[in-house]
């Protein structure tokens, strides 16, 4: 059997967490499998890295920030592999580039565009563990590139698809839970959750798994495992729909906090205008997420939309075009804010989710901006000081 398995920062926080993982993937070795492992930087590297950056600037040049967090994932797999052989065990390093990982796009934000797995098979057939740096790749122009924050699950899944094998995700907690345990800790573990669905928390901030990666599981129906590292089992398998067992009304409810909320006071209702502002904001990198508009006098309109707290130089950017364009619209800017969703494959064919919500937050005082659906999913904004008041609430009302 082939197995790609990913450990993350936490997995691979210390040299010793590195050499007790060292031992448990020669006993997974000694099984007659043939592994390819997938490392995370250790610990908060990433972040300290990234922490330097801002030291001298606000705004680091996005190619060079790939440059320097890059080496956060070639030291974990460098010391892997030294841990690996000291033991006696045939094993080889391998950046994202000479793993093949083939990327296009932003920096920072790379995608995978295919994988040239000659490399990795050779290895594999001399009998060799290959220990693959996650989170980046090399582009058509031969520069290092990032995958996004988390990005190490997408190349975990993205290498499981192109090299026929499964896929086992390890890290510090022990599955996906209905609601992050942190913030509520009645929160049920789950052994089993749709492709969908977990797609949505991820993309709603539930941050145990990355969304792309889980986009990618569905696409080439490569089944996920989440579990503790070091356990064999016991954690949750993202899987088709059709084989959840347990059908609920919602699985899930996830709580985003790289959230900022912009508003667009005194706007024309004009669209062609409105569609100038998007357009400048998609231009710049801006992922809008949630939208609403209200009517003011006359026929002047007000928008607000949220995008990623983490975008907030780029939107800068956007903002500083779009009033050259039209100096009368007033902008501003609110970061307080959380969005929180809950998710379930159930809504499909069950209404009433919403009506449920809206009482939750009656009863609680609980005020809200935006609010999104999708077929399996309803998201709010509201007050990050009303955090644990509408978390604990939805959380019993749907016995999550
Ligand atoms: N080290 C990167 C990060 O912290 C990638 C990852 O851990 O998946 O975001
Ligand atoms: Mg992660």
């Amino acid at each position: 059997m082939r197995i790609v398995q990913k450990y993350g920062g936490t997995s691979v926080g210390s040299i010793e967490k590195i050499k007790n993982i060292a031992d448990h993937i020669i006993k997974m070795k000694n099984e007659h499998n043939e592994i390819v492992v997938v490392v995370s930087a250790m610990g908060k590297m990433t972040d300290e890295l990234i922490r330097k950056a801002k030291q001298i600037t606000n705004n680091p040049n996005r190619r060079e920030l790939d440059m320097l967090l890059s080496t956060g994932e070639q030291q974990t797999i460098a010391l892997l592999t030294i841990a690996l052989n000291h033991k006696g065990q045939p094993a080889i390093s391998l950046t994202g580039s000479q793993a093949g990982i083939v990327t296009t796009g932003t920096h920072t934000k790379s995608k995978i565009k295919n994988i040239n797995k000659e490399r990795i098979e050779a290895h594999l057939k001399e009998g060799k563990i290959v220990i693959v740096a996650g989170f980046q790749g090399i582009n058509e122009n031969g520069d290092i590139t990032t995958l996004g924050r988390g990005g190490s699950d997408t190349s975990a899944v993205a290498l499981a698809a192109a090299l026929n094998a499964t896929c086992e995700i390890y890290t510090d907690v022990d599955g996906i839970y209905s609601v992050d345990p942190r913030e509520y800790k009645e929160a049920k573990k789950l052994e089993e959750i749709s492709y969908e669905e977990m797609m949505e928390m991820s993309n709603l901030g539930a941050g145990v798994m990355e969304v792309r990666a889980v986009e990618l599981g569905k696409k080439y129906n490569i089944p996920i495992y989440v579990g503790k590292s070091l356990c064999q089992n016991n954690g949750t398998y993202i899987v088709e729909r059709e084989q959840v067992m347990e059908q609920k009304l919602i699985t899930g409810l996830s709580i985003n906090e790289n959230a900022l909320m912009v508003n667009l006071l005194n706007l024309e209702n004009e669209p062609k205008k409105i569609a100038y502002i998007f357009s400048v904001l998609g231009a710049n990198d801006v992922n809008v997420d949630m939208i609403s508009q209200s009517m003011s006098n006359g026929n002047k309109i007000d928008i607000s939309f949220t995008c990623p707290l983490t975008e907030e130089d780029l939107l800068d950017k956007a903002i500083v075009l779009i009033k050259e364009h039209h100096p009368n619209i007033q902008i501003s800017k609110k970061s307080d804010i959380i969005k929180v969703s809950v998710v379930g494959v159930g809504m499909i064919s069950h209404s009433g989710v919403a009506a449920k919500i809206f009482d939750i937050f009656a009863e609680n005082n609980i005020s809200f901006y935006q609010i999104t659906t999708s077929e399996i999913s309803i998201s709010f904004t509201i007050d990050k000081e009303n955090k644990s008041k509408a978390v604990e609430n939805i959380a019993k009302a749907f016995n999550l």
